[in-house]
């Protein structure tokens, strides 16, 4: 028998009402704004009504270094919520809003996989309540405001090479990288280029997926900055006029949105910023309405530790004030084969042959990557554990040695089955997230905020990476200067690099030592509040491939929904 897709294993579902859902996190029916039958919003006026409650113990799903396939966080997470509720626990799972870019790209849909899923999925994976549209509006809004504040006289003296607000879209278009606007007449504007970023890269993004409230949304949009005078002075949002009509386009946006899995768990889905160039992770008000509403609230930070989890402990929990009791680990069979450096993961490619041949000693040999992000989970003094997440074709011999690394760095570790099961699948590793949630937090950044930009860089690139040192090219070292005397020196930062190694080199497996980070560009979201140094060729509109998933998708006679996944 061959096993359902993710889009039927979805349609099967038995969906609860929304009602019985949000009852499990004690929110009652007026805290809801239903958006069709399926999902809703939640008002922002739980986070207070729900303030009394216990506080539930906070728990990151983060992974080792992934392949290009992803190794399985969403689903981990969606799978450990179930598993919370299998051994008793009441829990509330909290997740990013998929891209619809990568979508319709190479991925397919981003709800979890198997028997763990976010449903309805295709609600989910294509527009869900719009927010990300909203997010859309709103850049491009202060970007029309912009050209037109040029149009105008540039009252504010807006160097023009000197622009860093572009525009943005959901959508895998390379051709929208670089264009020019204003061509045409005088009346059509003043011609310049710029480009396009795709949605999930917006500040906007940033700001919906890290403020706490909607006042504290709007001062952080006035506060973006949109480029620099010919005295390199920063111009703002608010400078132009532009930050209160954002506020309005994403008064909305705002508030999370509540789904539930194939198993009828609570799910927030809310924001989506991308993992590089921002901070990858889920919005702060759905953690803060879900951290009092249960037991548990299990959350996936991008990308593997030394990326979506670093950036957890050190910008949103920063701007949250919330502290974690545990973190888990996804580590697969398959990424650790590849870290040995023997096999080499294509996206879009069929695995390679090799890889399924029973081979433990090269899962110890690719070790090192696993050993290197438990320890980048210590060093924000937050208990990991690894979840063994099993793929078809996976050797018992093989998950072992995964729990012999596991074991050798003193972290908890279980297999796991909840993408073939369901929670049924995962409760050894729920058991095994409460106990590390049990022991106390010793929770720490990593850096102070008083310290200086290139400090913060050296103790990430140092302590996280396994950098000896870090290397900044003429114009990343001006920018540092510019951002401190600008006073954006306090504000934590936010590494850009490749997501597929430790160090900012793609083809590096393992843990690499004995390597520089190479810094060529520092940017800053002022507003969503960090700085970015930029590593190597960073990606901020991707393209479609050769045979692209919105090539297979499709509805059918009924309106349904096809190809997916
Ligand atoms: P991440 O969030 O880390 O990127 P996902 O949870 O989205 O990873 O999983 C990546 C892909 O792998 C998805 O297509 C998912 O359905 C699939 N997947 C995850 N875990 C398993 C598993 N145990 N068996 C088979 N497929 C899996
Ligand atoms: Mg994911």
């Amino acid at each position: 028998m061959t096993f359902p897709s993710d889009l039927q294993i979805a349609r099967s579902a038995a969906l609860k009402p929304l009602t019985d859902i949000a009852a499990e996190m004690d929110i009652g029916p007026h805290l809801l704004e239903p958006y069709g039958e399926h999902v809703a919003k939640i008002k922002l006026k739980a986070i207070d009504e729900l303030a009394d409650r216990p506080a539930a113990r906070y728990v990151v799903v983060s992974a080792i270094t992934p392949t290009p396939l992803g190794e399985g966080k969403t689903t981990t997470t969606v799978g450990l919520g179930q598993a919370m509720r299998r051994i008793g626990r009441r829990a509330t799972v909290a997740i990013r809003q998929p891209s619809m870019g990568p979508t319709f790209g190479i991925k397919g849909g981003a709800a979890g996989g198997g028997y763990s899923q976010v449903v309805p999925m295709e609600t989910l994976n294509l527009h869900l309540t719009g927010d990300f549209h909203a997010v859309t509006a709103a850049h491009n809004l202060l970007s029309a405001i912009l050209d037109n504040h040029l149009f105008q006289g540039n009252e504010a003296g807006l160097d023009q090479h000197a622009i860093t607000w572009r525009r943005v879209l959901d959508v895998n278009d390379r051709v929208l990288r670089n264009v020019i606007v204003g061509l045409g007449t005088h009346t059509d504007g003043i011609p310049r280029q710029t480009g396009f970023d795709i949605t999930a890269a917006s500040e906007v993004m940033a700001i919906l997926a890290l403020a706490r409230s909607l006042s504290e949304m709007r001062r952080r949009l006035g506060r973006i900055v949109i480029g620099y005078t010919d005295d390199r002075r920063p111009v703002t949002a608010e400078d132009i006029g532009g930050a209160g009509a954002m506020a309005a386009l994403l008064r909305d946006a705002l508030k999370p949105n509540l789904l539930q899995t194939c198993e009828n768990t609570p799910v927030l889905v809310h924001a989506g910023p991308f993992g590089n160039i921002a901070h990858g992770n889920s919005s702060v008000v759905a953690d803060l309405i879900a951290i009092h509403a249960g037991d548990y609230l299990v959350t996936e930070a991008g990308f593997g530790a030394d990326m979506g989890a670093e950036r957890f402990f050190n910008i949103k929990c920063r701007a949250s004030g919330l502290t974690p009791d545990a973190a888990v680990v996804v580590a697969t069979v398959r990424a650790l084969k590849a870290h040995s450096g023997r096999h080499h993961i294509v996206a879009g490619k069929p695995l390679p042959e090799a890889l399924f041949a029973e081979n433990p000693d090269q899962v110890h040999a690719g070790g090192a990557n696993l050993r290197k992000q438990i320890e980048n989970i210590g060093l924000h003094g937050v208990t990991p554990v690894v979840a063994i997440n099993a793929f078809p074709g996976d050797h018992p011999s093989e998950h072992a040695a995964i729990a012999e690394i596991a074991g050798s760095m003193g972290a908890r570790a279980a297999v796991c089955t909840h993408f073939a099961d369901g929670g049924a699948g995962a409760t050894e590793l729920a058991e095994a997230v409460a106990e590390a949630a049990q022991e106390p937090s010793a929770f720490r950044y990593l850096y102070p905020d008083d310290a200086p930009l290139r400090d913060k860089i050296e103790t990430v690139a140092r302590q996280v990476y396994g950098a000896d040192g870090v290397d900044y090219d003429l114009a990343a070292a001006r920018q540092l200067d510019a951002y401190e005397r600008n006073g954006f020196g306090r504000l934590p930062v936010c590494i850009a690099k490749t997501h597929l190694s430790i160090s900012s080199d793609p083809t590096l497996k393992g843990a690499p030592t004995g390597w520089r980070l190479p810094v060529r560009e520092v940017r800053a979201s002022v507003g969503a509040g960090f700085v970015y140094p930029i590593c190597g060729d960073m990606r901020t509109m991707p393209g479609l491939g050769t045979r692209p998933a919105a090539h297979r998708i499709d509805i059918d006679a009924e309106g349904n929904i096809v190809n997916l996944s």
